[in-house]
């Protein structure tokens, strides 16, 4: 538990929230403003990195309160802190399931359990993706899940851009993105559009858009941004390649539901369906939130609002059943979130030996070659989520170790030259030497116990 909320802890708890988007979040914030002392589950890799899908793009500019935008995994930073601050206990772990049938109900995380009496169920929606050879390499590198969060970016202005799906949103995004691309290509597998009449007849008779018909993306080329697009007519076995440096997919979405085996009420797709406006489901003491049981909007502020509606919902139906444990506030005005310290870049004066996080090339170069411990080389960039959610699971390993194991972050902006020595293809990436050997690597977000019981085994 945070030690600043002061809350003493409970047996069956109040309220668990499982996720950590807006929705998620915004849930906590209202709950433990309530003194329910919720519990959230942060989810970690099942249905997306803690934080949820904001973590995983760049500038968010629709979010109200930011009129110059805000970076995705800095807004989401920043509901975190205030759900913590206000007394939002985080367990960190994927729900593995839960059983709704006992009251209290009963929730897995990572083989433990979590008794409560109601819950908020806010794990989103993963966009599909088509699973291309080089999809990882251009996945916010021209290719995007969100035409409408991301089409406006500097990268797809006047550029010849691409949108595959068929159905209403893959149209609605091809006739959004002819704001700001020079041509859209709409790529269909069938050969027909499955979008409403209307939105058929705004595509076809846009001419900024080309219609590709019973076509399928191979695969994607380019350099550090996408350039081209290899294309597959049925029937042909000649492919084609179109250059484009932007792709959007519009292919589906898929609610994350499978921890709960069925228990509670979808419509076809699988989102959770509620009473119509509200948040509750079909069983009684469980609420739903954001995207999971949103197939339309799927904004980050739609899913705000939904988490608060969760949360106030969830705080009468407890109050009603006379189930509320409230906890008493010792202290009244929580304490101000603690600035984040900015990690500067290490040089030749301010380089110690024996630190046990530092930054940049002249730490890397100095504790490769004179280091004894195992030398744990984070690389990050500035705008990517994961490694927010990455970089303080390492810290923190390293400071369980005491100093036995040491680790230095490299941005590959800055030092760009090393991460290509290293072959860094993506962020976040990381790698653990000892005696300037190369022991393991890992590529994006891993549980902490992967990267401790590695460097253990150097020890
Ligand atoms: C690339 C991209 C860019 C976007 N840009 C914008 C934008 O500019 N503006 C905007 O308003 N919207 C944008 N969106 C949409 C926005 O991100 C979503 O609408 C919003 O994040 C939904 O919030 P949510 O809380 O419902 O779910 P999510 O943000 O998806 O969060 C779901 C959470 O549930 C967790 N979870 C899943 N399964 C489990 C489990 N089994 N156990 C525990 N936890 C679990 C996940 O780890 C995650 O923390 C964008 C989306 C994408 C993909």
């Amino acid at each position: 538990m945070d030690s600043r909320s002061g809350f003493r802890p409970l047996e069956v708890q109040n309220l668990v929230i499982v996720g950590s988007g807006p929705a998620g979040f915004t849930a906590a914030i209202y709950a433990a403003r309530a003194n329910l002392n919720p519990v959230l589950v942060t989810g970690f890799q099942v249905g997306g990195i803690p934080g949820g899908q904001l973590m995983t793009t760049t500038f968010v500019e629709n979010f109200p309160g930011f009129p110059d935008g805000v970076l995705g995994p800095e807004l989401m930073d920043l509901m975190k802190a205030q759900a913590i601050r206000w007394g939002t206990e985080l367990v960190e772990g994927d729900v593995e399931s839960i059983d709704l049938s006992k009251k209290p109900f009963l929730v897995k995380v990572d083989e433990k359990f979590i008794q409560t009496h109601s819950l908020i169920i806010a794990t989103g929606a993963s966009a599909n993706r088509l699973g291309l050879p080089n999809e990882k390499k251009y996945w916010t590198r021209g290719i995007s899940a969100c035409a409408i969060c991301d089409g406006a970016t500097p990268q797809f202005r006047k550029e010849a851009l691409a949108v595959v799906g068929g159905g209403d949103s893959a149209c609605e995004e091809a006739v959004y993105l002819t704001k700001y691309g020079s041509h859209v290509h709409l790529i269909v597998r069938s050969n027909r559009l499955r979008a409403s009449a209307a939105m058929t007849d705004r595509v076809l008779s846009n001419s900024s858009i080309t219609v590709h018909w019973e076509t399928e993306v191979i695969d994607v080329e380019g350099a550090d941004w996408l350039e081209s697009l290899q294309l597959r007519r049925k029937g042909s076995s000649n492919d084609e390649s179109i250059f484009v440096r932007g792709l959007f997919y519009a292919i589906g979405h898929k609610p994350n539901t499978e921890f709960l085996a069925d228990q509670l009420k979808t419509d076809s797709n699988g989102y959770l369906l509620t009473n119509p406006g509200r948040s509750e489901t079909s069983v009684q003491g469980v609420f739903a939130a954001g995207d999971v049981s949103d197939f339309e909007w799927r904004q980050g502020v739609t899913a705000a609002a939904s988490g608060c509606k969760a949360a106030l919902s969830a705080e009468r139906w407890l109050s009603k059943k006379n189930l509320s444990n409230l906890v008493l506030r010792e202290v009244l005005e929580p304490a101000q979130v603690p600035k984040t310290t900015v990690i500067s870049t290490t040089t030749k004066e301010n380089y110690k030996s024996d630190a046990i996080w530092q930054k940049g090339s002249y730490a890397l170069r100095k504790l490769y070659h004179d280091s004894k411990n195992p030398l744990l080389v984070v690389y990050t960039s500035s705008t990517c989520g994961p490694c927010h959610v990455l970089k303080p699971q390492i810290m923190r390993v390293l400071q369980e170790l005491e100093g036995k194991a040491q680790g230095v972050e490299i941005d590959i902006d800055s030092d760009l030259e090393i991460a290509e020595q290293a072959g860094v293809t993506g962020t976040p990436m990381v790698q653990l030497f000892k005696g300037k050997s190369l022991k393991a690597q890992w590529k994006g977000v891993k549980p902490r116990s992967e990267f401790k019981t590695a460097i253990i085994e150097q020890f």
